[in-house]
């Protein structure tokens, strides 16, 4: 990236990730000229919708898969402990955004919720327990209380325990301070909240179509503006590409080396939903269970309550299903047009190498509704078909690509942000742990991409974000404030 102190930057897509970094740009240079291209009418209407996504605040107080057992029997609880950092990072950016009015009405898309790992048979049990062991005694996971009791369970998640045969062990851990967050409406109120900034430009039903670098190094970004019919041309500094699933044919647009040997797998959520009062009165939280064995962690099974538009209801699922479209507002073309000579034998070998997914995933697209709400009932043993509908939530393009270490055809599960050489062209890919951890992901874009100006964004990083660069299982007095200055502007 050409150092010149001002930078005119594009940022592709109206989603959570592209809403943070805006504000985290327009905070830290607010003379910076940034323009947003958006295809659809409105922000946040893909994967960072309410309906699109579980609106998990996932900071590893319920999800199992953050803490993996080891051979030895131990379990390592390092990735619990980044996501519950990273969870912080955001906490804090939101509470500084309330404070500083950028945003408003916190309780319009973050609220209380506890959070509940459930599990049942021996092997689990012990594993919860084990878990449970290894997590109370650091200071972010102190709270979290450990059950067998049946009668403390029902207590905690009547609505599972009703109508529940007792014949084989089952176990619970709880944490209050879980949340439910609606993506949708946090992406919506930080992006209307960038339309007001003097330098800040948000364009919708602007389709950028191609991505070109020009001789003196900027970037030319080709808008089809679906309002007039017109065709624009938009130049940058550096350009990010957070177009969600539709990010890696605008990657591969630019044809920088980085965007080579790299494919995406179109996984599309399905949620059962009730919004029957009687049931949904009966679920006062988000349970996480067990992914079945040899299967990614975004099948582990989930009942969540939501608070959507002034609603409440009950989620379940995600279930996998198969489409080739990238966006669930994409064309069926998407997936094909994907396919490029340098990355289809990338995405062969991932295919060879994953029979037991590839299964799976066509196990999941073959299912019915019926066998749908079989996986709901070892949750809600009573579920009645006609209380539950199946909808259709956001698409997920799983990243694969070859690495130096893993050879050809490596399926990868977190989120990856490729970037050229010269750190003008940045591309978000992959979509785990997801919105939650949007903060986190997009300060790594300032420290790894714009490396020449953290220096002086230091003292105004910390200010916003005071854990910013700390450690918070190092740092019991910080954790300590944080919590509580973000909970009390959240009013969690
Ligand atoms: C089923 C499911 C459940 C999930 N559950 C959770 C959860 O509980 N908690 C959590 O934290 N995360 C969760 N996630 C992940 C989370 O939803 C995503 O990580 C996050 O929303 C991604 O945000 P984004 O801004 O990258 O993408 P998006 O929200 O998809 O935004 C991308 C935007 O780019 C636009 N766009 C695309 N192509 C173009 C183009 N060519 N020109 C202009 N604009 C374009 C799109 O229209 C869209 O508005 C879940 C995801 C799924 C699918």
């Amino acid at each position: 990236m050409n150092n010149k102190q001002k930078k005119d930057v594009i940022l592709i897509g109206a989603g959570i990730m592209s809403a943070t970094l805006g504000t985290l740009l327009n905070k830290l240079e607010p003379n910076w000229n940034i323009k947003l291209f958006e295809k659809l009418d409105q922000a946040g209407k893909e994967s960072s919708n309410e309906w699109n996504n579980a609106g998990t605040g996932h900071a590893a107080l319920c999800e199992l898969n953050y803490t993996v057992e080891q051979p030895d029997g131990s379990i390592d609880i390092s990735k619990a402990v980044e996501i519950y950092e990273q969870f912080q990072l955001s906490k804090q950016f939101w509470a500084h955004l309330v404070d500083a009015n950028d945003i408003d009405d916190p309780e319009k898309f973050i609220r209380p919720l506890p959070h509940i790992s459930f599990v049942y048979g021996e092997n689990h049990v012990n594993f919860l327990k084990k878990r449970f062991n290894s997590l109370l005694p650091l200071p972010m996971f102190e709270t979290m209380e450990y059950t067998e009791d049946p009668q403390k369970l029902l207590q905690w998640i009547p609505l599972m325990m009703e109508n529940r045969t007792m014949d084989e062990p089952i176990a619970a851990t709880k944490m209050d301070s879980g949340t439910d967050v609606n993506f949708g409406e946090l992406t919506r109120k930080m992006i209307h909240n960038l339309e007001r900034q003097d330098h800040f430009s948000v364009q919708y039903n602007s389709n950028v179509t191609d991505i070109k670098k020009l001789r003196d190094g900027t970037w030319e970004v080709k808008v089809i503006n679906l309002d007039e019919g017109t065709i624009e041309h938009h130049t940058a500094d550096v350009v990010f590409i957070g177009a969600g699933g539709g990010a890696i044919p605008l990657l591969q647009k630019t044809k920088i080396p980085e965007s080579k040997h790299i494919g995406g797998f179109p996984i599309s959520g399905e949620f059962l939903v009730c919004t029957n009062p009687d049931i949904v009165s009966k679920h006062q939280s988000k349970v996480y269970g067990k992914e079945p064995d040899g299967t990614p962690p975004m099948t582990v099974p989930h009942l969540d309550r939501r608070y959507i538009g002034g609603q409440s209801s009950l989620l379940f699922g995600p279930f996998a299903g198969f489409g080739p479209k990238l966006l669930k507002n994409g064309s069926n073309m998407d997936f094909f047009k994907s396919i490029k000579s340098n990355n289809i034998l990338t995405l062969l070998a991932a295919a060879t190498k994953n029979m037991p997914l590839v299964k799976y995933s066509i196990e999941q697209v073959l299912a019915s509704k019926s066998n749908r709400m079989e996986a709901l009932r070892n949750f809600v043993p009573g579920a009645r078909d006609e209380d539950w509908e199946l909808i259709v939530a956001g698409k997920r393009v799983q990243v694969i690509k070859d690495t130096d270490d893993s050879g050809r055809g490596v399926i990868q599960f977190g989120t990856e942000i490729v970037h050229s050489e010269d750190d003008s062209m940045i591309a978000l890919l992959g979509e785990s742990p997801g919105a939650s951890t949007a903060v986190a992901i997009m300060l790594d874009v300032l420290k790894y991409n714009f490396t020449a100006h953290l220096e002086g964004w230091q003292p105004k990083l910390k200010e916003m974000i005071p854990s910013f660069g700390e450690s918070l299982v190092e740092n019991t007095a910080l954790l300590r404030e944080v919590e509580e200055r973000s909970s009390r502007l959240l009013k969690l």
